[in-house]
């Protein structure tokens, strides 16, 4: 399948126009690359882009190394869910992981933090809508959760993410996730996506993560690359 008429460029200032229009001057875009051929990506760099989120380890050791190289103030964000014993690749190739959600990850990523050598920034996910499915913590356990990551594992939490139900209205989530991250009084709240990024604007976000708004649609997933 060929789409060459994909605008990646065109897409990125329409939607970066859209976020600034929802009040959102200082929110940052995440352009979320899983599943888009390098082609894309490469123009939304060449458009200025350089905040990019990525779903799997396996595709963003293949894509960001390179890439860096080039774009030496490019950041990285993780935000598919983590199995522990990929943390410390992902230590290792992140600079911001969204996807803290349980102990054992926490005791994970901290120890690849103390033999990598390296700081990384984390946010805690928060299953909102409390689907069994679905990665996150609930969100009475959350602030709680946040607090120790960051105090008996030292790592730096600095927000919240989520990701609200396909099926649901997403207003209430957004609220829930922002007023958390108030209570655990930590800065970043990463929600929205291309469906309902100037609804997460409106409502607090200071991160959102765009894909198939800005790279059109993916690729589908052809393997089990994690
Ligand atoms: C894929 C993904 C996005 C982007 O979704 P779009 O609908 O393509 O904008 C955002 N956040 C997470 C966690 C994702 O997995």
């Amino acid at each position: 399948m060929v789409e060459a008429d994909v605008s990646v460029g065109g897409n990125l200032s329409a939607v970066r126009a859209r976020i600034v229009a929802a009040g959102g001057k200082d929110t940052v875009l995440i352009a979320v690359s899983k599943a888009q051929p390098d082609i894309r990506v490469d123009e939304a760099l060449a458009a200025g882009q350089r905040v990019f989120g990525e779903n799997y380890v396996q595709q963003a050791k293949a894509r960001w190394p390179s890439r860096r190289a080039h774009w030496p103030d490019v950041e990285v964000h993780l935000i598919g869910s983590l199995q522990t014993n990929k943390a410390e690749e992902a230590v290792a190739l992140f600079d911001v992981i969204q996807t803290v959600d349980r102990e054992r990850l926490a005791v994970a990523l901290s120890k690849a933090e103390r033999k990598l050598g390296l700081k990384r920034r984390y946010l805690v996910e928060v299953n909102t809508g409390e689907e069994p499915q679905k990665g996150g913590i609930a969100p009475m356990e959350a602030v709680a959760f946040a607090e120790r990551v960051q105090n008996a594992h030292g790592l730096d939490v600095v927000g919240f993410m989520a990701i609200p139900p396909a099926e649901e209205l997403v207003a209430p989530h957004f609220a829930l996730l922002v007023k958390l991250a108030d209570e655990a009084g930590v800065p970043w709240r990463s929600m929205g996506m291309s469906a309902d990024f100037e609804d997460a604007v409106k409502l607090g976000a200071t991160h959102v993560r765009v894909g198939t708004g800005i790279f059109g649609a993916r690729a589908p997933r052809s393997d089990a690359m994690g």
